[in-house]
């Protein structure tokens, strides 16, 4: 069995790529420092699907015999993306464009992710962004945002999303290695406001065609509107987003739940 492998030689490295990708590669969308979280392969959580509510995961260990470790990576979009995307009921072309972009960058960071563990000797398996879903159920094969929750990254709204301390507005990719990597703390409270005391359902007024209701989450209405987005924007590739319930929202970028305990604690 080989030495573990430091959180911050696989951060640092991550922090530094995602910052110089747009020079890089003459993108659109420019992105804040990505978060990332490390949960044990071996989290009994992993097997608990009935505590994770919606979640698709599957064992680690069943993608890949021997796993130790599950990474998982939030790279938040520059905020005037979130802000381009408040208008109107059709997702803006800078956030779909961002969508596009940010799946290359995902791909770029797991296969970097990827390459440095396997110089190491840790073989690894990257999870693909998305499109990785059953087109009956609409349910992915694998959560990212669940394994974030595991891997203590944040915790998930009403919107179904993953509410991190840089908020909403971003995407994630995750990864399954044999490299032993230290696991981050799990997050126990609660990141969105209707969860914590119940102040705030504005993601429901954002949504443009009802598929967010007091009654759950219909994802295939928020599927057809994702679908009525890309033929908008059919231009610039496969943009099956929407977003408005991420946009104009408390949580679209900082957990807002941690952001009033601070106001509290240091009222100004
Ligand atoms: S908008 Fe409000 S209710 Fe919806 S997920 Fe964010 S904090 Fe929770
Ligand atoms: S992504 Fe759009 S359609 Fe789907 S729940 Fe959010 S606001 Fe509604």
């Amino acid at each position: 069995m080989g030495n573990a492998v430091s959180f911050r030689e696989l951060h640092d490295p991550v922090i530094r790529l995602v910052e110089e990708y747009p020079g890089s590669m003459g993108t659109h969308t420019a992105w804040l420092a990505p978060l990332m979280g490390v949960a044990s392969a071996n989290n009994p959580l992993f097997l608990k699907r009935d505590q994770m509510p919606g979640a698709a995961l599957y064992p680690p260990e069943e993608c890949l015999p021997g796993a130790r470790s599950v990474l998982v990576f939030f790279i938040p979009f520059q905020h005037r993306v979130a802000l381009s995307n408040i208008p109107g009921p059709m997702s803006s072309r800078e956030w779909a464009l961002a969508y596009v972009e940010t799946n290359r960058l995902i791909v770029a960071v797991g296969e970097w992710l990827g390459s440095f563990l396997e110089k190491k000797g840790y073989t690894s398996v990257v999870l693909p962004p998305t499109h990785d879903f059953d087109p009956e159920t609409l349910t992915s094969r694998w959560s990212h945002r669940h394994a974030a929750v595991i891997a203590g990254l944040g915790r998930l709204g009403i919107h179904n999303m993953l509410i991190t301390e840089r908020g909403c507005c971003g995407r994630l990719g995750s990864l399954i290695t044999r490299a032993p990597v230290d696991p981050t703390p799990a997050r126990t409270r609660e990141a969105c406001l209707f969860r914590y005391d119940g102040s705030c359902v504005r993601c429901l007024d954002r949504c443009p065609v009802g598929a967010l209701t007091w009654d759950g989450f219909d994802r295939f209405r928020c599927y057809t509107k994702c679908l009525e987005n890309d033929r908008y924007h059919s231009d610039l590739g496969t943009t099956d987003v929407c977003g408005k319930c991420l946009t104009a929202v408390p949580c679209s970028f900082t957990d807002p739940v941690a952001a009033r305990s601070r106001r509290q604690a240091n009222p100004a």
